[in-house]
């Protein structure tokens, strides 16, 4: 079974991320969505409110599973036995940082494979950071997250 791992922090899971875990499912068999444990970052969206969302968007779709790792990526991919770390690249700014990690995870773990897939252009220039200051601050981007994610970034604002 081909086996791969989306790791991320997905606070929370856009469309951009959405795009990607569903043009990786062409080529792999199933596709781990990992969540990053990091304490040192702050959140919007705990980890378990962010894992929830996302088995929410995939529920019903069992060529996906959520779970969450902290530590390093290669001993999360090492125990699952994956075959490969998906990526998404949106801009050239992406790419300096996800070369660095990439050619790490390979020192690492060479039995596991990067595999970058490009944001689609609908999606360039979503992410979370740019999602949540939005939402905060009463604009309607619920377009660019599955209605989930917007039901409960609603919620986040009016708490
Ligand atoms: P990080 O792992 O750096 O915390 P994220 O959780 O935001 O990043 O994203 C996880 C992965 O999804 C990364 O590879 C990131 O480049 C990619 N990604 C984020 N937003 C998009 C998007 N709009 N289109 C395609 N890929 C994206």
């Amino acid at each position: 079974m081909r086996l791969a791992i989306y790791p991320g922090s997905f606070d929370p899971f856009t469309n951009g991320h959405l795009d990607i875990a569903k043009r990786s499912i062409h080529l792999f068999d199933h596709v781990i969505i990992a969540v990053l444990h990091n304490r040192a970052k702050k959140p919007l969206f705990s980890v378990e409110e962010r894992v929830a969302m996302i088995k929410e968007i995939f529920s019903g779709d069992n060529r996906f599973s959520v779970e969450t790792f902290s530590g390093l990526l290669v001993d999360f991919v090492r125990e699952k036995k994956a075959q490969a770390i998906i990526r998404g690249l949106r801009a050239v700014s992406d790419f300096e940082f996800e070369i660095q990690v990439a050619s790490m995870n390979a020192h690492l773990c060479p039995e596991a494979e990067t595999v970058f897939l490009m944001a689609s252009e609908d999606n360039l220039f979503v992410s979370s950071s740019i999602i949540k200051e939005i939402a905060l601050l009463g604009g309607d981007i619920s377009d660019k997250v599955p209605p989930v994610v917007w039901r409960e970034l609603c919620r986040k604002r009016n708490t």
